[in-house]
């Protein structure tokens, strides 16, 4: 390729061409992907609900679509690993998007990222052969106008050039027309390459920029496992949730016994019990910070109204979750009745609020 460009004339004008697709198309591909992610992941900010809000609007989705789908080993992912779960639920949410729109949305946003890179460079190889024109300039030059113009609508490696940078331009009108025919056949090379790619491919990347709006902090409860709302992910100051869950959720349980502790952990810190750690050291609810560690950096506040959300689940997993914590809902464990009242209707209109 360098030996042909070294020729002179209108064939060293064609091979200059076909060098600098050669390098235009691939920076094309990439720039088209760029766009299509930012598009994709801005069009998901914009038009579904778990995703325009912060993480604890998603959270409010997620509890949401785990009650509706009653699916035990999800719960147990959720309350054990949320953020492994939260990480599968966004990922698993944009591909579904990408297949269900893949037919309309997908090719609509690919047709006009294509449409405006295709202009950028037409109005480059236009500009920058009028200037070269005028001051009579090198390829060296001609380049770097190109490269100039598309700015930073297309992340170009100029250095790339420098096999094709020494020639003479004798004819930038002739250099000016092989460009721009040959955009045409490389933009349907570009498509044809971008449509046949796997949406997967983009779904890191899109996954990448939603979860970086619903960032926040990962800390659990240490009594409940509920997960801390900051939306910081190292934030000052203590580690706080609205609305805390009975402590079986987590597996708490009444020393000695295979008795659950159903109590939830704003009510426990009201009163003048105490929890064991390491079947050893003994604390009062009351002065839980006592614990050190994880019971230091929470704050708890005495709060007497539940959600029905957590009474609903320990209720409808009742034996599943006495089978993965080997206790059980009896004796100071037992699960008062007007828990087993609450229906899955009222918990989804609950969260509805
Ligand atoms: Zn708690
Ligand atoms: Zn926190």
């Amino acid at each position: 390729m360098s030996f042909k460009i070294s020729c002179q004339g209108a064939t060293s004008i064609t091979s200059f061409v076909d060098f600098l697709w050669l390098k235009l198309s691939p920076a094309i591909s990439a720039s088209i992907r760029k766009i299509m992610v930012q598009k994709i992941a801005g069009d998901m900010r914009a038009t579904c609900p778990e995703f325009n809000g912060n993480r604890a609007n998603l959270e409010k989705h997620i509890l949401y679509s785990l009650a509706e789908e009653e699916n035990f080993d999800k719960y147990w992912k959720y309350i054990q690993r949320p953020e492994e779960f939260f990480r599968d639920y966004i990922r698993d949410h944009i591909k579904r998007y990408c297949s269900e729109k893949e037919s309309e949305k997908i090719k609509t946003f690919l047709n006009i990222s294509l449409g405006d890179i295709k202009n950028t460079i037409l109005s480059a190889i236009h500009k920058s052969t009028k200037v070269a024109k005028a001051k009579g300039s090198t390829a060296s030059g001609w380049l770097d106008l190109f490269c100039d113009h598309l700015g930073s609508n297309l992340v170009f490696p100029r250095r790339d050039l420098v096999n094709i940078e020494h020639q003479e331009l004798m004819d930038t009108e002739f250099l000016k027309e092989a460009m721009s025919k040959a955009l045409d056949p490389a933009m349907r090379e570009i498509e044809e390459d971008c449509s046949s790619k796997h949406i997967d491919e983009i779904v890191p990347d899109i996954e990448e920029i939603l979860s970086e709006h619903l960032c926040g902090c990962w800390k659990q409860c240490p009594f409940c496992k509920a997960i801390c709302t900051n939306t910081i992910p190292q934030h000052e100051g203590d580690h706080s949730v609205p609305f805390h869950r009975p402590q079986a959720v987590s597996g708490w349980h009444w020393h000695k016994t295979d008795q659950f502790d159903i109590n939830v952990c704003t009510s426990n810190v009201a009163s003048n019990i105490c929890f064991i750690l390491n079947d050893r050291w003994r604390y009062k609810y009351k002065k839980y910070r006592d614990a050190g560690g994880d019971y230091a950096t929470w704050s708890i506040t005495p709060d007497s109204s539940t959600q029905p959300y957590w009474k609903w689940f320990v209720c409808h997993f009742r034996s599943k979750l006495e089978h993965n914590y080997g206790k059980k809902f009896t004796g100071k464990g037992s699960i008062p009745d007007l828990w087993t009242k609450i229906t899955k209707q009222e918990v989804l209109n609950d969260l509805k609020k």
